[in-house]
């Protein structure tokens, strides 16, 4: 059945591999021309001010040749056409919308957009470094790329990142309108005036102590924790496990972790390291990664730290609440981390979630069963 083979393993020779490839690429090269065609509504603001036409068309470019590569290897290989074939139609989609030559679109003021240049580049950057740490140094070598339930956060990937530009719009309008009281004229000046490590080491701490309030509060109060559990139902790590969250989570958290440095006015470049930081961190701590981190770990937060998080042995319910800097957990005792061990079981414990997005959005909402 055409569900079972998504699911089976992928095998090298077979075709499925070049021809999953070719499509990705496929998909994300037209997205690519659509995002040069329709630059204020599909990108974002922020990324795009650093952006280097000349690179991105040699990106695009290499894009294609690789869609179109992956997709006559594919044919070669000959048990996997239609996905070869797939790639390559998109790979000619992609050129036929105008290909690495592709003019920028005419610009106007947009009044939100779809972050579809971020979801490109984390899609792109997220699958080809961790998988990669994963295949180098796997927590559980056994895993295949392909594990349970891929595909289900795979929806979540493409549902979260394209969604981002509603939640940083929300931000943009409501953290000014909700907090101009708490401005204060000289204490940015003087936060502005450290050094931008400095900067950065004080917003990574504030927003972890922000991100941990509003986890605890998600475990501790049981109709959050219904949202909240939608996380936790996955039952294995890997890059993608992350995720998979219920939509009004980042809705609440992406605004508030931001609101100490939007208080203390950081200044762009430290705010851009933050931001970068915490989505590398954020995957890798999900990622099926068993590297020793050694004294980074007393220091940092892990994989194996935040597997524990995740775990649903009864010795780790509630526990390393923290995103980023471990030693909140250890000042408010909630810290975890017995010496080289790893979980024995992943998930929540009691009633199990239903499966589907949808039926996960739904799941705070419905009456409990009794
Ligand atoms: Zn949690
Ligand atoms: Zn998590």
């Amino acid at each position: 059945m055409k569900h079972d083979s998504r699911r089976r393993p992928l095998v090298v020779g077979e075709g499925r591999i070049s021809g999953y490839l070719s499509i990705t690429l496929g998909v994300l090269s037209t997205l690519a021309v659509l995002c040069f065609l329709f630059p204020d509504a599909l990108t974002t603001p922020e990324l795009r001010a650093g952006y280097d036409l000349g690179w991105m068309r040699v990106f695009l470019g290499v894009g294609m040749v690789f869609s179109a590569g992956f997709g006559v290897l594919t044919f070669v290989l000959g048990r996997q056409r239609h996905l070869g074939a797939l790639g390559l139609l998109l790979t000619g989609l992609a050129f036929w919308l105008g290909g690495t030559g592709v003019q920028v679109g005419p610009r106007y003021t947009a009044p939100g957009y779809i972050g579809l240049d971020w979801f490109i580049l984390d899609l792109l950057g997220s699958a080809l470094i961790f998988v990669l740490i994963e295949k180098i140094v796997p927590r559980e070598p056994g895993q295949p790329v392909l594990r349970p339930d891929f595909w289900h956060d795979a929806r979540y990937f493409v549902f979260n990142h394209l969604t981002i530009g509603i939640f940083i719009f929300i931000g943009h309008v409501m953290m000014p309108r909700l907090f101009a009281w708490s401005i204060n004229a000289d204490l940015q000046a003087w936060f502005r005036d450290l050094p931008g490590i400095v900067q950065f080491a004080v917003i990574l701490f504030l927003a972890d102590l922000v991100e941990y309030a509003i986890h605890r509060t998600m475990h501790e109060v049981p109709w959050l924790w219904r949202i909240h559990a939608v996380h936790h139902s996955a039952e294995h790590m890997d890059w993608l496990a992350g995720s998979r969250l219920h939509v009004l989570e980042p809705l609440v958290t992406r605004a508030l972790v931001m609101l100490p440095a939007f208080v203390l006015g950081a200044e762009p470049g430290p705010l851009l390291c933050y931001v970068i930081f915490a989505g590398f961190q954020a995957g890798l701590i999900h990622a099926n990664v068993g590297l020793r981190f050694g004294l980074l770990e007393y220091v940092f937060t892990t994989p194996r730290y935040h597997h524990w998080h995740h775990a649903s042995d009864r010795e780790a319910v509630d526990v390393n609440y923290a995103a980023h800097l471990p030693i909140i957990d250890r000042l408010f005792g909630t810290h975890h981390l017995p010496s080289r061990r790893w979980p024995d079981r992943y998930g929540v414990i009691g009633e199990p979630l239903p499966k589907g997005m949808v039926r996960q959005f739904l799941y705070p909402f419905r009456r409990r069963a009794t």
